[in-house]
């Protein structure tokens, strides 16, 4: 589907915290027909694309081949000339290591039109994410980026390492741990003292950031001992003595730790950005899949009767977007006439406020057993309830409104089935003892991750959101590390919280 105007954004995604695009970033990758990104990119930025957009991954060193920039430029420009519009998505700034002159130079020649949108390139964020500061009142009045990989055919051949070594500032590396053993000896034999302090800032502003300090003589045995890989970064003077042991990123209460969400796809992205906001690596795994109801009739022949009924009654915000949306695709909200409203907990209430609606009651545990302790009385005066359920759930709530003399109908809106199969990278990484957290938000989840997981679930530690979670997983033979007081995707990250705190990180 192209927009009709062929255009090109060259646009930076920043070093890899999603936050770290900009507004302007969002618009173009909102709009944009087709989305060539680099394996630098953080993918979750991606979620500001629309849907339907197409995603081109330009493919990840040692792993895929890559694209060389002229193919990549001969596609741009075909994408565009089709009236596409196009994004190029690129880590960090455009214009910093990334060859923006020659893409440019290509949409000139091509006749396209174009617009560069910048970015935060990674030695700012190792300013603001690994506190240290690259300029300093006393230590550094000037800063220089400096790429330690040289192409061949560069008029100035090399780096000029005896202006480097008198450069009266910070020096910020990019690309330097492979080459490091060259360019380090290089510096020291053009003056640049060996004992000036060092810092290794990896994957800067993602949840697995690490500051290694060292001196420049002592880097590439540092560089060897650990084993280091690219991305990262090595900022060469005084300034990196000043980085702190603690900083507002790592000392988030989740940083360093891998947590594991897995609510159904379209009920994961809260719980992922509270987790996230943190500094947990969230890893996703859906143990549950939420569909369509197999069968809408039922549906749409108590929607045609509403008013026959007293109350509506969600027990999951699932229930309310599905029933509402089944409405309001042939009538709107007025057929709701004065049918008072019962929402189980926080996230149904917040699914009603979306659609302008109000919860008339909500019970003061965020359970089905709570939830029909509220609607007692009404149901003792008769009154008619339409539940707006799952396909698989519990009775209690249908039970005991109907023991109390209220007319109960229920009707399935949405169906709910185990994920069959684990995605292969998360199985081996939970089976390597290399994830820490494993949310369980529901009763079926607890059952699916039990078939998906087996034994290795014994891996991580399980955060239950309920005593009734808690209780599915304890019979299922498997202990509970975390059990939310709050039944609530808050309430649960409220409890990974305080059972991790103290925990080392990995
Ligand atoms: N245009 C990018 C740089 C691309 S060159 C920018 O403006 O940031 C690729 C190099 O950038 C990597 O080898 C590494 O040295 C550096 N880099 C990019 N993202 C990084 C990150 N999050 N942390 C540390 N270094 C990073």
């Amino acid at each position: 589907m192209a927009s009709g105007i062929g255009k090109v954004f060259l646009v930076g995604g920043g070093p890899g915290d999603p936050g770290l695009i900009t507004l302007r970033g969002c618009q173009c990758l909102a709009r944009a027909d087709v989305i060539l990104y680099d394996y630098l990119v953080n993918p979750q930025i991606l979620a500001h694309a629309r849907p339907g957009a197409e995603l081109i991954c330009l493919g990840r060193h040692g792993r895929e081949r890559i694209m060389s920039p002229e193919e990549v430029n001969a596609r741009v420009v075909r994408f565009a000339r089709e009236g596409r519009s196009v994004v190029r998505l690129k880590g960090g700034d455009p214009a910093v290591f990334a060859h923006a002159a020659e893409e440019v130079a290509a949409l000139e020649a091509a006749g396209v039109s174009y617009e560069v949108v910048p970015g935060i390139t990674a030695a700012l964020a190792v300013g603001s994410y690994a506190g240290i500061p690259l300029t300093h009142g006393k230590a550094a009045s000037a800063v220089a980026l400096v790429t330690a990989q040289e192409r061949e055919d560069k008029q100035t051949s090399a780096l000029d390492y005896s202006a480097l070594a008198a450069f009266p500032g910070t020096l910020v590396f990019y690309m330097g741990i492979t080459t490091a053993r060259h360019w380090t000896a290089a510096l020291v034999a053009a003056g640049k003292p060996a004992t000036t302090p060092a810092a290794i800032v990896r994957r800067c502003s993602w949840p697995d950031q690490e500051t290694i300090l060292c001196t420049l003589g002592t880097l590439c045995e540092v560089i060897d001992a650990r084993r280091l890989r690219p991305p990262a970064l090595v900022v060469v003077g005084e300034v990196a003595a000043l980085a702190p042991e603690h900083g507002w990123f790592i000392d988030r209460p989740l940083f360093g730790k891998r947590v594991l969400v897995t609510r159904a796809e379209q009920q994961g992205p809260a719980l992922i950005s509270m987790l996230s906001e943190l500094g947990a690596q969230v890893l996703v795994q859906p143990a549950i899949e939420i569909a369509a109801p197999e069968d809408w009739r039922p549906v749409d022949q108590a929607l045609a009767h509403l008013d026959e009924l007293d109350w509506l009654v969600f027990s999951s915000a699932n229930g309310v977007r599905a029933l509402l949306d089944r409405l309001l695709e042939s009538r709107d909200l007025r057929a709701l006439g004065g049918l008072r409203l019962a929402a189980i907990g926080p996230g149904s209430t917040a699914e009603l406020a979306r659609y302008h609606l109000r919860a008339d009651l909500m019970p003061e545990h965020y359970q089905a057993e709570a939830l029909a302790a509220a609607l007692h009385e009404e149901a003792q005066l008769g009154k008619r309830f339409l539940l707006a359920r799952a396909s698989r759930g519990r009775e209690v709530l249908a039970d005991e409104l109907t023991a109390a003399g209220g007319s109960v109908k229920q009707v399935v809106v949405y169906t709910s089935r185990d994920v069959a199969h684990a995605n292969q990278e998360i199985a081996a990484q939970l089976s390597a003892g290399e994830i820490d957290w494993i949310t369980v938000t529901s009763s079926a989840i607890a059952r699916s991750l039990a078939g998906l997981f087996g034994a290795d679930l014994h891996k991580a530690r399980l955060a239950a959101i309920s005593p009734l979670t808690a209780g599915v997983l304890k019979e299922l033979g498997f202990q509970v590390a975390a059990e939310a007081r709050q039944y609530t995707m808050a309430g649960l990250v409220e409890a990974i919280c305080s059972a991790d705190a103290g925990r080392p990180s990995r």
